[in-house]
């Protein structure tokens, strides 16, 4: 049985928090489809397709990880790239909860999908996309947290 991981995400921008999670899977799954939401909730500092390109841009190394944009219900996306697992980043008990209760919401919906959980290298577990995007707001250096080109258009976005 091929296992399929979809690792859902806002991305805005990925991380080498995020980097890792996918290193990490990509070694225990067939395939890993990193899938960017458009996420209606949030405002993105980036549109869907540069975040999308972005991600295309850092993960060239790894040969089984696919990259996609989604707009629809996550289970939906899931079923239509034929994955098994969802995957998703745990960093500190802070994200367990609502980690917590979005797995059992989408057990309810789609009982047959298993949400997985990976942690990161400790180095990688205070970093946060939304802490990324204040530090570069305020003209602060990001170099270490994110992939360098995602360090160059976070410059270009803030100059
Ligand atoms: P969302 O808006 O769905 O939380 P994110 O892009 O912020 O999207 O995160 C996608 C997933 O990656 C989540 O499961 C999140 O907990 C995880 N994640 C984010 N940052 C890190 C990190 N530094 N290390 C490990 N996992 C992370």
């Amino acid at each position: 049985m091929q296992i399929i991981a979809i690792y859902p995400g806002t991305f805005d921008p990925i991380t080498n928090g995020h980097l890792d999670i996918v290193a990490r899977a990509s070694k225990l799954y067939h395939k890993v489809i990193v899938a960017v939401a458009v996420n209606r909730g949030k405002t993105p500092l980036f549109s869907l397709d540069e975040r999308v390109a972005l991600v295309k841009s850092v993960i060239p190394e790894f040969t089984n990880v696919e990259v996609i944009g989604f707009d629809n219900l996550l289970v939906e996306c899931a079923k239509q790239q034929g994955a098994n697992v969802i995957l998703r980043g745990l960093r500190a008990v802070s994200d367990f909860e609502y980690e917590f209760q979005l797995a059992g919401m989408n057990r309810r919906l789609a009982p047959q999908l298993e949400t997985m959980f990976l942690t990161p290298a400790e180095q990688y577990e205070f970093i946060s996309s939304t802490m990324i995007r204040e530090i570069a707001q305020l003209k602060g250096d990001v170099s270490c947290f994110v992939p360098d080109a995602v360090n160059q258009r976070l410059i270009e976005k803030f100059n």
